[in-house]
């Protein structure tokens, strides 16, 4: 007779999970881990796509995932806290080598409007010594995201205005039409290097405009649509 396997035990409390609340519903989307997608449309005319090649990418931490709303704490260690706002992509179901055909309609959970947090002098430095990027990008309340929309509410956009304001003067304005590598193709991309999992989110790019932040900053931003937010950017701790 086989008996019930022994109760693990963990020699401290499991981590809580990470999750984003959905837009109408009670339920949370729970969150597993976050990749970002580097430039993804075209920045002006010295910018020139490369279709041949795929856009770099890299991670957050899924801890570094917020709710976007309230303060938006100035990070520690940085003279440059720039702001990226980018739909945000959550995959209901992962994959490996996934076919870009079937990336709608078999993995998409739904849909967001995120911020790639940067501290870009930390970015800079890391560009100029071939360093991690990891200062620069995955420190904590660095990737705040809406509420997630349901990829059977809102479809799957191909076009919308992507914008953000900081204190009412118009930073970054582009459409989704202006992705230079649409998302299936970019799902497909990543499913190529490493096998996708339920949960993952993926921060698509941002358009241009990106700059930095100041404490007290009102942050507004968008992707029409699918979601909208306002921060205030908090107090520096540094100075
Ligand atoms: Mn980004």
């Amino acid at each position: 007779m086989s008996q019930a396997p022994p109760m693990t035990h963990f020699v401290m409390p499991l981590p809580a999970p990470v999750s984003l609340p959905v837009a109408g519903s009670t339920a949370r989307f729970p969150v597993n881990r976050v990749f970002c997608i580097g430039r993804n449309y075209r920045w002006g005319a010295d910018a020139v796509a490369t279709p041949a090649d795929m856009p770099p990418w890299f991670m957050k931490p899924s801890s570094a995932v917020v709710a976007a709303q309230g303060v938006l704490p100035y990070p520690t260690g940085t003279r440059d806290f720039c702001h990226e706002i980018e739909l945000v992509v959550a995959l209901g179901r992962g994959g490996l080598d996934i076919d870009p055909a079937a990336v709608e309609a078999h993995h998409i959970w739904g849909y967001a409007a995120g911020l790639d947090l940067t501290r870009r002098d930390l970015q800079q430095q890391a560009k100029a010594t071939g360093g991690p990027w990891e200062a620069a990008k995955a420190f904590d309340h660095s990737a705040p995201c809406t509420p997630l929309v349901p990829a059977t509410v809102c479809g799957h956009p191909r076009t919308g205005a992507v914008w953000l304001t900081v204190n009412g003067q118009d930073r970054q304005r582009a459409d989704l039409a202006d992705l230079l590598w649409p998302v299936p193709a970019l799902v497909a991309m990543l499913s190529r290097s490493v096998t996708l999992l339920p949960g993952d989110l993926i921060y698509t790019g941002t358009p241009a405009g990106v700059g930095p932040l100041q404490p007290g900053d009102v942050v507004r931003g968008s992707v029409d649509g699918i979601g909208t937010f306002t921060l205030a950017v908090g107090a520096a701790p540094d100075h």
